[in-house]
C-alpha cells in the first residue's frame, strides 16, 4: 500500500492549495479527486463562469443605456450561443492551467474517489488503498434541495444549468435570494428573460445589512425583476408547459408560472460518500465538518478546509484554510489562524455589494463601541458622470483612536473599491492613516475620503 505524509481529498481551491504548500514544505503528497473534469467549483461551475457571464451582461446593460450617454447603439442584445462559446473558451483555458499544475509531478494526482477505511487509510474507487500521516478533506459542496413539496421531483435547474445556457430562456422563476440567486437572476433578466425571484427572508442577500440589500433590491425592481421577499414556499409543480410555484406572502397565496425553475436555495457540504464515521470525524448538524483554528477536525491528523468546513463559501477562505492546514501538518512554527475579523465578501450584482471586517450589527450585538459614516454615490462626481448613482460607501471605525473596523460599499465596482480597505484593515490602520494616503481625482475610489473625513471630525481621543 502506498503511503504519504499528506493527502488532500479534493483538488479544488482548498485541496489543490493545501497540496501545493505541503509539497513546498517537503511532505510526500497526493491529491485524490474523482471528478471527470478537474478544476474545482470555482473554475468550472462557480466564480469564473459566473463572473464571465455577468460581465458580458453588464456590457450589454451599458450598451442598452447608450442614450443616457448621448450614444446611438441600435438594438443591443444577447447572442447566447456566442456568449456561451466565449465563456467555454475562457473557462477551458483556466481549467487547462489548473490541470497542468495538478499533473506537473510535484505530487501524485489520483483520479479516483476516496472514502475512509480508518483514520489513516483511504479506499479508492479504483480498488486500491493508500495510507497517510495527515489527511485534508476538501470535498466542497453540492446544491441542496430543501423539503419543499414537489421540488425534488421537479428536476429544477441549478446554477450549473444556468451557467451552461446557450439560449435565452423566455421566463424563469428563481427560488432563493442569496448571492448565487441574485447574481444569476439579474444575469437572466439582462439577457432578456422574464424573471420572478421568490425569497423566504424579508430581504434578499439576508447576510447583509437591510440598507445594503434594499439598494440591490431597488435596482432589481427598476430592471423589471418581479421580486417577492418574506414568502413561505408551499409547492412546486411541473407540467408540459413549464413550472408553477405556490407561496404565501403577507397571508395571501400567490402563484407564478414560468418556462423554467432555478433552485438557488443553497448548498450543503459534499461529504456523503466519504464515510467520515469510519475515521471518527464528527460533523455539525448542518453537515459541515467541525474544525479548530488550525483546521484540525476532532481527529487531530485529519483536517478540513473549504466549503465542506465553512464558515464561508468563499474561494480565498478555502485557499487560506487549505494552506494553513498544510503548514500545520508540516509542523511550521508561529502560525496564525485565518482572521475572520477581516472577512471580505463581494456580491457581483449591479450595483455590487461588498463588505469587509466587522459591521454595525455584529459590533452592536457584541457591545463594541463604534462610529459610522457614509456617503452616497449619487453625490459623487465620478459616479454621477458614469450614471452610477445607486448606493453608498460606509466606513466603521473605533471611536477613540479611529482604527478602521469595517466597511460596506454598495455601488458601481464595489468589489474593487472595497480593496481600498483590505490592506489598511490587515495593518490595523486608522482613519487618519487613510486620510494621509493620496486619492486621485476624479475616481470612484476617492468617494471613500468623505466618510473618512466625517469620522475624523468625530473621533475623540480618550
Ligand atoms: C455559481 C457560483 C458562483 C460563485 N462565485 C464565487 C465568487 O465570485 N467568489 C468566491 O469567492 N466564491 C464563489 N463561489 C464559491 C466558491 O466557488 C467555493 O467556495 C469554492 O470553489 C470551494 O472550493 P473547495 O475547494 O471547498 O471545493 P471544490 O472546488 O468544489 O473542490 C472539491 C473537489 O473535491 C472533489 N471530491 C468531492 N468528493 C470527493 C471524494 N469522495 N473523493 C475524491 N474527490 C472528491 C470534487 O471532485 C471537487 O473537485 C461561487 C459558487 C457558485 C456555486
Amino acid at each position: 500500500m502506498k503511503t504519504y505524509d499528506f493527502v488532500a481529498i479534493g483538488g479544488g481551491s482548498a485541496g489543490f492549495n493545501a497540496a501545493r504548500v505541503a509539497v513546498s514544505l517537503g511532505l510526500k503528497t497526493a491529491v485524490v479527486d474523482g471528478a471527470k473534469e478537474l478544476g474545482g467549483l470555482c473554475i468550472l461551475r462557480g466564480c469564473m463562469p459566473s463572473k464571465t457571464l455577468l460581465y458580458m451582461a453588464d456590457v450589454l446593460h451599458l450598451a442598452r443605456k447608450g442614450a443616457t450617454f448621448g450614444l446611438k447603439i441600435p438594438r443591443a442584445g444577447a447572442d447566447m450561443r456566442a456568449m456561451h462559446a466565449r465563456k467555454r473558451k475562457i473557462i477551458g483555458e483556466f481549467a487547462d492551467y489548473r490541470l497542468q499544475a495538478l499533473t506537473a509531478g510535484k505530487f501524485d494526482l489520483l483520479r479516483t474517489r476516496a472514502r475512509f477505511v480508518d483514520a489513516h487509510t483511504l479506499a479508492l474507487s479504483d480498488g486500491t488503498r493508500i495510507r497517510a500521516k495527515h489527511i485534508l478533506v476538501g470535498t466542497g459542496s453540492k446544491v441542496s434541495i430543501p423539503p419543499v413539496p414537489g421540488l425534488a421531483e421537479a428536476n429544477a435547474w441549478t446554477s450549473d444549468d444556468v451557467l451552461d445556457l446557450d439560449f435565452v430562456p423566455p421566463s424563469v422563476i428563481v427560488l432563493g435570494g442569496g448571492i448565487v440567486a441574485c447574481e444569476l437572476a439579474q444575469f437572466l433578466r439582462r439577457i432578456g428573460s422574464r424573471v420572478v425571484l421568490v425569497q423566504r427572508s424579508p430581504n434578499i442577500l439576508r447576510d447583509h445589512s437591510p440598507a445594503a440589500s434594499a439598494v440591490v433590491q431597488q435596482a432589481f425592481v427598476d430592471e423589471g425583476i418581479e421580486l417577492f421577499a418574506g414568502t413561505q414556499l408551499q409547492e412546486v409543480a411541473r407540467d408540459d408547459r413549464g413550472f408553477s410555484v405556490k407561496f404565501v406572502r403577507n397571508g395571501r397565496v400567490v402563484r407564478r408560472r414560468a418556462a423554467h425553475l432555478f433552485n438557488a436555495l443553497g448548498r450543503e457540504p459534499a461529504t456523503g460518500g466519504l464515510d467520515l464515521a469510519a475515521a471518527g470525524v464528527r460533523t455539525a448538524p448542518n453537515g459541515r465538518i467541525g474544525t479548530n483554528r488550525w483546521q484540525q477536525t476532532n481527529i487531530p491528523h485529519i483536517y478540513a478546509a473549504g466549503d465542506c468546513a465553512g464558515p464561508a463559501e468563499i474561494v480565498h477562505i478555502a485557499i487560506q484554510q487549505g494552506e494553513l492546514a498544510a503548514r500545520h501538518a508540516a509542523g511550521v512554527k508561529r502560525l496564525k489562524p485565518v482572521d475572520y475579523s477581516l472577512l471580505l465578501n463581494v456580491v457581483f450584482t449591479d450595483p455590487q455589494l461588498a463588505t469587509i471586517g466587522r459591521l454595525e450589527s455584529d459590533l452592536a450585538a457584541a457591545g463594541v463601541p463604534f462610529l459610522v459614516a457614509s456617503y452616497p454615490f449619487n453625490d459623487h462626481g465620478k459616479s454621477i458622470l458614469m450614471d452610477a448613482n445607486y448606493g453608498y460607501v460606509k466606513v466603521i471605525a473605533e471611536p477613540k483612536r479611529g482604527r478602521i473596523l469595517g466597511a460596506e460599499i454598495v455601488g458601481q465596482d464595489a468589489g474593487e473599491l472595497i480593496h481600498a480597505f483590505s490592506g489598511p484593515l490587515a495593518m490595523r490602520a486608522t482613519v487618519f492613516d487613510l486620510l494621509r494616503a493620496p486619492w486621485y481625482h476624479p475616481t470612484l475610489a476617492e468617494i471613500v475620503t468623505y466618510p473618512l473625513e466625517d469620522l475624523a471630525d468625530r473621533i475623540r481621543p480618550a
